[in-house]
C-alpha cells in the first residue's frame, strides 16, 4: 500500500473556549474519514485567558496527533501562525482559524486541488456570513490600497487559510520579518498558486479577537512592509509645493513690476508656513515608520517565545 502523505493543520487560538470542543469533532471527523492523508493537528495558543489550554491539554492526552504550543503571552494572530509554520515537519501544511468560519471539511477539498500540481491552494470566500459593514467595507479598502501600492496583484477575498507543499514550507520558514502579513508574504514567494473557493461561515461562538485597533495595525503592517510607496507620497507632495511656490512667486513679480494689483498679504504669508511645516511633519512621519522599522529588524528578537510544547519528538524541544 501506499504510504499516505502528511498534513499538518496550523491552527491559533485565543479565548476560543467556546469554538474548541466543536473545532475538534469536526478536526476529528475529518481525520478519521480520509484515506488518502495523515493529520495531525498543531494548536498555537496565543496567550488565551480562558479555558482553551485546559481543553487542549486534554485532548492531546488523548490524541497524540494534537500537538500544542503554549506560546508565553499573546503575540497575535500572524506570530502564532508562524510559530505553528515553524514547528510542521509533513508533506502538506494547512493554516486555519479556530472559530469554524474556516470550515475544516475544504482542507479535503484544497488537498485535491493541490494535487492537480499545484504549490499553494487558497481559500477565496465568495460569500461572507454574519460580517459587519463596517469589517467588508475596510476589508475591501484595504485590499483596493495594497494592490494599488504594493503592485503585487494579491488575490482578492482571502484570508490565511490556504494549504501549500513542504516546498512553501521552507522557503517561508526563512523569512524572519517581524512585522508579517502572512498572506501577502506566501503570495511573494510566487509558486503556483490556485483559489478554491467556498463560503465563509459566520464565526462559531464568542466574538472576533480583531477589534479595529488590531485590524487597523494589521493594515498598517501590510502596507509598510509591502510597499515603499508611502514613502514617495512625501515627495510627490513637496515637489509639488515647490513647483506651487515657484509659479507663485513668478506671478507675484509678475503682478509686482508690470501691473498695479498688488496687495502684500499677511495671509499668504501664514498660510505657506502652515503648509510647509505640514509636508515636513508628514514627512518626518512617513521616515519615522520605516526607520521603527528598521530598528526593530536590527534588534532580531525572536518571533515568539514558547512555553511548553505538547506531543512533539524530543529532537524538537532542544
Ligand atoms: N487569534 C490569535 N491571536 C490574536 C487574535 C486572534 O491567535 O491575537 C486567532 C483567533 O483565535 C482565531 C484567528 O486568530 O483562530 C482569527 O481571529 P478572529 O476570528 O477573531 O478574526 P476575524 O475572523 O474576526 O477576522
Ligand atoms: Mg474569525
Amino acid at each position: 500500500m501506499k504510504q499516505k502523505e502528511s498534513l499538518t493543520v496550523v491552527i491559533p487560538v485565543y479565548n476560543e473556549e467556546s469554538c474548541l470542543e466543536e473545532l475538534i469533532a469536526r478536526l476529528l471527523k475529518l481525520k478519521n474519514n480520509s484515506d488518502n492523508v495523515e493529520f495531525s493537528f498543531i494548536f498555537v495558543n496565543d496567550g488565551s485567558r480562558d479555558k482553551s489550554l485546559d481543553i487542549l491539554t486534554r485532548y492531546a492526552e488523548t490524541y497524540s496527533f494534537f500537538k500544542i504550543i503554549n506560546l508565553s503571552r499573546n503575540f497575535g494572530h500572524q506570530m502564532a501562525i508562524t510559530a505553528g509554520i515553524d514547528y510542521v515537519d509533513s508533506d502538506y501544511v494547512a493554516v486555519m482559524d479556530a472559530d469554524l468560519q474556516d470550515p475544516p471539511e475544504l482542507i479535503e477539498k484544497l488537498y485535491e486541488k493541490i494535487k492537480e500540481g499545484y504549490d499553494v491552494v487558497y481559500a477565496k470566500r465568495i460569500k461572507r456570513k454574519g460580517e459587519s459593514f463596517l469589517k467588508l467595507a475596510t476589508a475591501r479598502l484595504f485590499y483596493y490600497f495594497i494592490n494599488k501600492l504594493g503592485r503585487i496583484d494579491f488575490p482578492l477575498n482571502t484570508g490565511d487559510f490556504r494549504l501549500f507543499n513542504h516546498k512553501v514550507l521552507n522557503t517561508f520558514k526563512n523569512m524572519r520579518e517581524q512585522h508579517r502579513f502572512i498572506r501577502g508574504m506566501i503570495h511573494w514567494l510566487g509558486f503556483n498558486s490556485a483559489p478554491v473557493y467556498y463560503e465563509r461561515d459566520r464565526r462559531f461562538a464568542g466574538n472576533t479577537k480583531y477589534p479595529f485597533r488590531k485590524m487597523f495595525i494589521f493594515a498598517l503592517d501590510a502596507i509598510f512592509s509591502f510597499s515603499n510607496a508611502p514613502l514617495r507620497i512625501g515627495s510627490y507632495i513637496g515637489l509639488f509645493m515647490i513647483s506651487f511656490a515657484i509659479l507663485g512667486g513668478i506671478l507675484m513679480l509678475y503682478l509686482r513690476f508690470f501691473t498695479s494689483y498688488y496687495v502684500p498679504g499677511i495671509p499668504a504669508v501664514i498660510l505657506s508656513i502652515i503648509l510647509l511645516s505640514g509636508v515636513q511633519i508628514f514627512m518626518i512621519g512617513i521616515v519615522g515608520e520605516y526607520i521603527g522599522r528598521i530598528f526593530q529588524e536590527t534588534k532580531n528578537r525572536p518571533l515568539y517565545i514558547v512555553d511548553r510544547l505538547t506531543n512533539f519528538p524530543s529532537k524538537q524541544k532542544e
